[in-house]
C-alpha cells in the first residue's frame, strides 16, 4: 500500500538502516518479533489508517462533536474506526504480554501510531490519552487498579483521560484547586472544575477514565501538595461491571481551530448532579501515595510530549507529501530560461522556488520523524538494554531530549504545513484539499501539553541544569561522537561535521554564559531563543546521521532516495543551521531587551 500519509520507504530506512530496529529481537522482550512482525504492524496500522480514520478526517472537522440533552454527539465514523482500532490490538503494542500488550519495541509501535495521526488526528487523540492513562496505571497503580481500569482500557471498552488544567491554572499547576476529601472507605470525594479536558466526554466506549490531579486539604501549598486520583465517569465494581453515574459532569463543549474531532471539555466534579450513596463528590480513588500526583502525572506527560512531537510530525509529513504530489500535477508557467507562450506550461515542481519550498518541509518532517524514532529507540533502551548503565545513559538522554522532541517538531513541521498551503497556491486556501486542515490540527501542538514558552523554561532551567549540567554534557558528547565518525568519514559528511561541532561548542558556550551572569530572571528570559537553537542543532544532528547512512549505503535501485536524504542533509545544513548563528549571539550576551521593556512601553 503506498498512502500519502508517511512514506513507507522512509521509515524502512530510519527503522532498519539506522536506527537498526531489528536488533532489538535479540533482547528477552522482543524475543518473540521479527523485522517481518515489525513490517506487518506497520502495513496493518497503514491500512487501518487509510481505510478508517482518513476518510472522516475531514467529516471530523466539518460535523464537530455538539451537546445534545446533555449528551455529546458527533459522526458515527469515529466509533466504527475506533472499533475496528480496537480490535486490532495496537493500542497495546508496547505493552507487556501480561496485560494483553504486544510487548513491540516503542520505536516500531511510534512509527505505526504515525500512520493514524497523518490520517485523522482528532480520532487518534481517543488511542493516544487511553495510551498514556493506561500507561501511568501501569507504572503507579495498584494491582486492583490496573484491572479495574487498565484492562478494559487495553480491550477498548473504556477510554482515558488527563485532567490537569483548570480554568485559572494552565501553565502553573501549582495553582489548581480541584480537591479530594478523603472518605472513612479509603476513597475520596472530589469537588472542582477542570477545563481544556481532551476526551471528556462522548459515547465512544463504556467508560472514561479520568486522572484527576486535585488536592487533599491539609497537604502542603503548591505543586508538593498534588495528589493524583483515578476518577471514572461511570462507577465500577470490584468484579468489573458497571454502577451508577458518578457525580462528573460535562459543561460544554470548547470550539476549537482544529481538532475538532477531539471533543474538548469543562468539567465539573461533585456539583451534585449525580449523588452516589446519595451524596454530592466524584468519587475518586488515590493513585500512589498522597501528594505524588504531579511526579505520576510526569510519566505521563513525557510520554505524552514526545507524542505529541511525534503528531505534529505525522501532520507535516502528510501535507508535505500531499503538497510534493500536488507540485508534481499542477502545471503553471514556464522556465526562466525558456519563456516560450506556444509549448506547455511546467509542473511547478520545477521551479526552483517551490522546490525550495518542497526542501525545507522535507527537511523538517523528515528531521522531525528521525528526532522522534531516536527518542522512541531510546525509550527501548531505557527499558531493555542488557547493561544498567546503558538504561541510564538513555533514560538521561531521553529527559533532556524531550522538551524537544516535543517543541521541534510543534514548531517546524507547523512551518512545514504553512509551506503545504503555499506549494498549493490559491487552492491551499480553500477547504477543497486538506492543507488547511493540517495546518489548523498542528496549531495546537505548540499549546498543549506545556506551552513552547513552558517548554523553554524546562530545557534551560531543568534539563540543562539537572545532575549538575551531565544530561547536557551526555547530549552534547553523543553529538560530537557523530561528529568524530563525520570527520572520518570525510567529503561532505566531514564538511557539515565541522559546522555541527561549531555549533555544539556553541550550546556550551550559551549555556555557560546563560547561568553565569548569576540572574536566573535574565537566564531564563533568553530560554525561547535557547530552545530554538538547540532545537536547530539537534535537528541538524540528526541530519548527519542520515547523511552517514545515505553515504555509506551508496545507491543501486534506490539511487534517488539515497540522493534526496544527501540532498536535504544539505539543504538543512546550508538554510536552516545558519539560523542559529545570530540566536547564539543573542544568548551570548545574554540579551536583557525582554526583561527591560516595561508593561507601560507597548
Ligand atoms: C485543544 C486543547 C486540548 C487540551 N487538552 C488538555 C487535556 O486533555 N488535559 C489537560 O489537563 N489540559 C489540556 N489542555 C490545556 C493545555 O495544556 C493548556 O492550555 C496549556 O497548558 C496552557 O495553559 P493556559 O491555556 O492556561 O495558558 P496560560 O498558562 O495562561 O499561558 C498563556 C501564555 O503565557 C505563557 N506563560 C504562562 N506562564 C508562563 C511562565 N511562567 N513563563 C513564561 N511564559 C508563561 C505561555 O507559554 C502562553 O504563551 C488542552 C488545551 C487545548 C487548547
Amino acid at each position: 500500500m503506498s498512502s500519502t500519509l508517511l512514506s513507507r520507504r522512509d521509515l524502512r530506512f530510519l527503522l532498519y538502516e539506522w536506527l537498526d530496529a531489528p536488533r532489538l529481537t535479540e533482547r528477552p522482550r522482543y524475543a518473540e518479533h521479527s523485522r517481518e512482525t515489525f513490517d506487518d504492524v506497520l502495513d496493518l496500522a497503514e491500512r487501518v489508517a487509510v481505510e478508517h480514520f482518513a476518510p472522516h478526517n475531514r467529516a471530523a472537522d466539518t460535523s464537530e462533536p455538539v451537546v445534545d440533552g446533555g449528551r455529546v454527539r458527533m459522526i458515527p465514523q469515529v466509533k466504527a474506526a475506533l472499533q475496528v482500532f480496537a480490535g486490532t490490538g495496537l493500542l497495546a503494542a508496547s505493552m507487556d504480554e501480561s496485560v494483553g500488550g504486544l510487548q513491540l519495541p516503542h520505536v516500531v509501535s511510534a512509527a505505526a501510531f504515525g500512520f493514524l495521526q497523518a490520517a485523522n488526528v482528532s480520532t487518534a487523540a481517543y488511542p493516544f490519552l487511553t495510551l498514556g492513562n493506561a500507561n501511568l496505571l501501569l507504572a503507579h497503580g495498584s494491582a486492583a487498579q490496573v484491572d479495574r481500569f487498565v484492562r478494559p482500557m487495553v480491550e477498548g471498552r473504556f477510554f482515558g483521560t488527563m485532567c490537569l488544567s483548570e480554568p485559572q491554572a494552565g501553565s502553573s499547576l501549582a495553582d489548581i484547586t480541584t480537591r479530594a476529601e478523603p472518605q472513612t472507605d479509603g476513597s475520596h470525594r472530589l469537588f472542582g472544575t477542570k477545563m481544556w479536558i481532551s476526551g471528556g466526554d462522548h459515547e465512544l466506549a463504556e467508560n472514561i477514565v479520568h486522572l484527576v490531579l486535585a488536592r487533599i486539604p491539609g497537604g502542603p501549598p503548591g505543586v508538593k501538595g498534588i495528589s493524583l486520583f483515578i476518577v471514572p465517569k461511570v462507577l465500577v465494581g470490584e468484579d468489573g461491571t458497571l454502577g451508577a453515574r458518578n457525580d462528573v459532569v460535562l459543561v460544554g463543549l470548547n470550539h476549537k481551530m482544529g481538532y475538532r474531532g477531539t471533543t474538548n471539555t469543562l468539567l465539573n466534579f461533585g456539583e451534585g448532579v449525580h449523588r452516589p450513596d446519595g451524596r454530592a463528590g466524584a468519587v475518586g480513588y488515590l493513585v500512589g501515595e498522597p501528594h505524588q500526583g504531579l511526579a505520576q502525572m510526569f510519566h505521563m506527560m513525557n510520554e505524552a510530549r514526545i507524542g505529541v512531537g511525534a503528531g505534529a510530525t505525522a501532520l507535516g509529513y502528510t501535507g508535505y507529501l500531499k503538497s510534493l504530489a500536488y507540485a508534481r500535477q499542477r502545471a503553471q508557467g514556464r522556465p526562466v530560461a525558456d519563456k516560450d507562450p506556444t509549448v506547455p506550461q511546467v509542473p511547478i515542481v520545477a521551479h526552483p522556488d517551490v522546490r525550495r519550498m518542497l526542501l525545507a518541509q522535507k527537511s523538517y518532517v523528515e528531521g522531525a520523524l528521525a528526532l522522534v524514532l531516536y527518542c522512541g529507540r531510546l525509550l527501548d533502551e531505557e527499558k531493555t538494554a542488557p547493561d544498567p548503565a546503558d538504561r541510564a545513559r538513555a533514560h538521561l538522554l531521553l529527559d533532556m531530549l524531550t522538551p524537544i522532541a516535543k517543541s521541534w517538531p510543534s514548531q517546524w513541521c507547523l512551518a512545514a504545513n504553512d509551506l503545504a498551503i503555499q506549494v498549493h497556491g490559491g487552492y491551499g486556501y480553500t477547504r477543497d484539499y486538506d492543507v488547511e486542515q493540517h495546518w489548523r490540527d498542528n496549531r495546537l501542538n505548540p499549546i498543549h501539553e506545556g506551552t513552547h514558552g513552558i517548554q523553554a523554561l524546562d530545557l534551560l532551567g531543568r534539563k540543562a541544569t539537572m545532575e549538575g549540567g551531565a544530561g547536557l554534557e551526555l547530549l552534547l558528547e553523543t553529538i560530537r561522537a557523530t561528529v568524530s565518525r563525520a570527520w572520518k568519514a570525510d567529503g561532505e559528511a566531514a564538511e557539515l561535521a565541522g559546522q555541527l561541532g561549531t555549533a555544539v561548542d556553541r550550546i556550551a558556550a550559551a549555556t555557560r554564559r546563560l547561568w553565569g551572569s548569576g540572574d536566573p530572571t535574565l537566564a531564563l528570559a533568553n530560554a525561547g531563543v535557547y530552545l530554538e537553537a538547540v532545537g536547530h542543532v539537534v535537528v541538524a544532528w540528526m541530519w548527519l546521521e542520515q547523511l552517514l547512512v545515505a553515504d555509506a549505503a551508496g545507491g543501486g535501485a534506490d539511487a534517488d532516495f539515497y540522493a534526496g536524504k544527501r540532498q536535504a542533509a544539505r539543504y538543512f545544513f546550508r538554510y536552516e543551521l545558519p539560523r542559529t548563528g545570530p540566536q547564539f549571539d543573542l544568548l551570548d550576551g545574554p540579551d536583557r531587551t525582554t526583561v527591560d521593556m516595561r508593561d507601560s512601553w507597548f
